[in-house]
Order: C-alpha cells, then sequence, then structure tokens
C-alpha cells in the first residue's frame, strides 16, 4: 500500500482539509475530512486533486501532485473525472448561450432589430 497526504483549504479560507490518496490492492481511495468527504459524498477538495487542481492544496509537494496524477491515470476515476470535466465545459457553453439568448430576447421585446 502506498499512501498520499494533502492539506487542502476549506471553501471559506479559514480552516483546512486532510485528503489522502491510497492504493491497495490496485484500487484507488481518496478520503477528505470535510464534511461532505467524511459523507462520502463529492467534495471539490478530492475532486480539485484527482483532477491535477492543486491551487487549494497547502503547500503542495510536486512529487506528490505528480504521484496522485499517476495513480488517477491508471484507475477508472480517470474516465470519470474527465467525463465531468466535458459536462462542466457544456454547462459552461450552455449558460453563455441561454445568456445570449435572453439577451437577444429582451433586445427584440424592447422593439430593437
Ligand atoms: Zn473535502
Amino acid at each position: 500500500m502506498s499512501g498520499l497526504a494533502f492539506v487542502v483549504k476549506s471553501s471559506d479560507g479559514t480552516g483546512v482539509y486532510n485528503v489522502t490518496a491510497s492504493q491497495a490492492s490496485g484500487s484507488l481511495r481518496i478520503t477528505c475530512d470535510c464534511p461532505a468527504g467524511s459523507f462520502g459524498t463529492h467534495c471539490r477538495h478530492r475532486f480539485e486533486l484527482v483532477s491535477g487542481d492543486a491551487r487549494h492544496c497547502i503547500d503542495p509537494s510536486p512529487a506528490s501532485i505528480e504521484q496522485l496524477a499517476a495513480m488517477v491515470a491508471l484507475s477508472p476515476l480517470r474516465g470519470l473525472v474527465a467525463e465531468i470535466g466535458d459536462l462542466d465545459r457544456q454547462v459552461e457553453e450552455i449558460k453563455r448561450r441561454l445568456k445570449a439568448l435572453k439577451k437577444t430576447t429582451a433586445r427584440v421585446m424592447a422593439g430593437a432589430d
């Protein structure tokens, strides 16, 4: 078993949480002691780290970040994280298009065009 430990800032920036990644019998386990992570639900601390985003990580070791990326690349998380990233981008694109369409609709309602 190999393990990695990261300290990340809480959303409000006042606290810290501990994220760990460990590999046993070929399966990768990632935990976070924030309220959401403690319940096993999605938390941004774990998601950001497995996505290679260490911006909320306090004093991250580049070697640990690289090692985590290598562990993720060999696990089913790789495809899941990629799909979530893809859907997030689609949501942002749809939000942008919806905002533009509403703006155009308001202009048409005001008698422009
Ligand atoms: Zn968390």
